[in-house]
């Protein structure tokens, strides 16, 4: 999970996403970022949680976390680690990692995050498989893993030969709250999804500069000069929360590939090949 806003384990419950959950990532300390945590831990608690929650934020972070978990619930049911990552710093997960990137919002330490899939295998060849008269079976699945192996008439069979290149896995990636900056394009540099916040619009770039945030315009700049797939608009201030669809309009005149976020909204990330 990305920021604990207020109000997200309602949410959770409302639109049936599950509560385990491992690791939070919280891009900055702004209570709209982090207020729903008090009660989501809470409800972990009182669920009888057993299995340990990891909170990750940017320096300086940890304080306000700690205080966030232990306004949470009285009685440690499980336990909640308080972790803090610098920019550019890696968390390993099966198959995926999370990087944090340092965004540029109002002179805090806040991070993006960036999270990349693993490499994955390259193409198995099942017709040049056969033409080479190797059985199908366990063969192939080692074959396909990397592995080269030696058929009953002695002939040897690279991977190389059936396998193609290894295939880039998906990345997504969360800017928080920030201007545009040039750590966001290089984090999300052909990205398969960016959820840029959006707080304002082409009438509002003024205040964009003077409270740390982006119009839709600009996230849309960022998304087109990062050669992200698609982007996603969010955060958007009272005035646009209601309709979005001047911010999207503003965006797509830049990024065509460009949806406003709204609750519940799902999106499938397919892979590129
Ligand atoms: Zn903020
Ligand atoms: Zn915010």
């Amino acid at each position: 999970m990305f920021d604990c806003g207020e109000g997200t384990q309602r949410q959770m419950m409302r639109w049936g996403v599950s509560f385990a959950l491992e690791d939070i990532f919280f891009t900055h300390m702004h209570a709209d970022h982090l207020l729903g945590v008090v009660g989501l831990i809470r409800t972990m608690a009182l669920q009888g949680r057993t299995e340990p929650l990891r909170l990750w934020g940017p320096r300086g972070s940890a304080r306000v976390l700690r205080r966030a978990e232990s306004l949470g619930f009285e009685r440690a049911s499980f336990p909640v680690e308080v972790l803090e990552l610098e920019p550019g710093q890696r968390v390993e997960r099966k198959d995926f990692a999370i990087a944090g990137f340092g965004v540029d919002h109002r002179g805090s330490a806040s991070l993006g995050y960036a999270l990349v899939e693993s490499e994955r295998k390259g193409r198995f060849n099942p017709e040049k498989a056969r033409e080479l008269g190797i059985p199908e079976g366990p063969l192939w699945g080692r074959i396909h893993r990397g592995i080269a192996v030696t058929l009953d008439d002695g002939r040897v069979i690279d991977p190389s030969e059936l396998v193609g290149h290894k295939r880039p896995g998906r990345a997504i990636v969360v800017t928080g709250d920030t201007r545009p900056c040039a750590a966001t394009i290089e984090a999300a540099r052909h990205a398969d999804l960016l959820i840029h916040e959006a707080t304002f619009g082409d009438e509002e770039a003024a205040r964009a500069v003077e409270t740390g945030h982006s119009t839709a315009r600009e996230a849309a700049e960022v998304a087109r000069e990062a050669g992200v797939r698609r982007l996603l608009l969010t955060h958007f201030s009272a005035r646009y929360a209601r309709d979005a669809m001047d911010l999207e309009r503003e965006a797509r005149s830049v990024f065509p590939e460009t949806v406003c976020g709204k609750d519940g909204m799902e999106i499938e990330v397919a892979f590129e090949d």
